[in-house]
C-alpha cells in the first residue's frame, strides 16, 4: 500500500507575523519556516502505518518554492521513503494545489492520500476536500483516529456535535486533526539518513496544471488592537461599571 502525504512549508507556528506596510500581504522575509503542524501529523501517521507493516511506501509531496526541499527533507527524516517537489514561485491557492495533487495521484496511484486539515498560514481548510472532489475519491476530514484493514479506512472524526466514525473504500483522502497522533522528535541520525533519500523535482507544467492565481488580495491589515482591560476591586464595582459606563446590563 502506497501513501502520498502533502506537506506545506509555512511560517513557523511560534513566529508572530506582521503585514507588509503597503498592505500587499504578510511579511515573510527572514522568518523561520517550518512544516505545517497538521502535515507533521500526516507524515507521522503515514510512517506509523509503514512501521506497522500496513503501508509499503510513503511519498511526501510539497508544492512551492525551491526552499520547500527543506520541508521535504524533514518529512524524509520522520520516515517518508522519497519526496517530490512541485516547484513554483507562484502564490499557490488551494485549488491549484488540489489540481497538482490530483495529477500526482493519477501518476503515483496511491491507496491513501493524507493531508493536514488546514495550513496555518492561510487557514483555508480546502485542499483535501477539493482534491477528493477533483479526483473523485472518498474523503474523511479532521481525522482523530485512522484504522486501515480489508481495503477500507475507518476514520474517527471530530464534528461539532461530538465524534463520528466513517468507513471509506480505498483509495481515499484523509485530513488530519490535532489529536490523531503526536509526531516524533526527529533525531540527528535520521536527518543525516534523510539527506541520501530520493527527492525528485518537477514543475506544474510537467503535470499539465495551470497554477495561475484566481483570487486577488485587495489588502492585508493587522487586526484592530483590543483596548486594555482593567481590574476592579469587587463585584459591586463591576456591576456598576457594566451598567453605568459600558451600558451592557
Ligand atoms: P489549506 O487548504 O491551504 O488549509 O491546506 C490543507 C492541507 O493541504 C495542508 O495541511 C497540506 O497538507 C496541503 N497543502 C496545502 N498547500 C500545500 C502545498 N503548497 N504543498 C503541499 N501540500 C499543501
Amino acid at each position: 500500500m502506497k501513501i502520498l502525504v502533502a506537506v506545506k512549508r509555512v511560517v513557523d507556528a511560534n513566529v508572530k507575523v506582521q503585514s507588509r506596510s503597503d498592505g500587499t500581504g504578510v511579511d515573510t522575509v527572514n522568518l523561520k519556516m517550518s512544516m505545517n503542524p497538521f502535515d507533521e501529523i500526516a507524515v507521522e501517521e503515514a510512517v506509523r502505518l509503514k512501521e506497522s507493516g500496513i503501508a509499503t511506501e510513503v511519498v511526501a509531496v510539497s508544492a512551492g518554492v525551491v526552499q520547500a526541499q527543506e520541508t521535504l527533507r524533514t518529512a524524509l527524516a520522520i520516515g517518508a521513503d522519497r519526496a517530490i517537489l512541485i516547484e513554483s514561485n507562484e502564490v499557490l491557492e488551494p485549488l491549484a494545489v488540489a489540481k497538482l495533487l490530483k495529477a500526482l495521484v493519477e501518476k503515483e496511484q496511491p491507496h491513501l492520500v493524507i493531508l493536514g486539515k488546514q495550513a496555518i498560514d492561510d487557514d483555508s481548510n480546502q485542499t483535501g476536500q477539493m482534491l477528493a472532489a477533483l479526483a473523485n475519491l472518498p474523503q474523511a476530514t479532521f481525522a482523530s483516529k485512522l484504522v486501515i484493514a480489508g481495503g477500507k479506512a475507518t476514520v474517527a472524526r471530530e464534528v461539532d456535535g461530538g465524534a463520528e466514525t466513517l468507513s471509506l473504500m480505498l483509495p481515499a483522502v484523509v485530513t488530519t486533526d490535532l489529536r490523531l497522533n503526536e509526531p516524533r522528535y526527529v533525531t540527528l541520525p535520521s536527518i543525516m539518513k534523510a539527506k541520501k533519500k530520493q527527492l525528485d523535482t518537477m514543475k506544474p507544467a510537467d503535470l499539465g496544471v495551470d497554477v495561475s492565481p484566481r483570487l486577488k488580495t485587495l489588502k492585508v491589515v493587522p487586526p484592530v488592537r483590543r483596548a486594555q482591560g482593567m481590574k476592579v476591586p469587587d463585584v459591586k464595582t463591576l456591576v456598576e461599571k457594566l451598567t453605568i459606563e459600558a451600558k451592557v446590563l
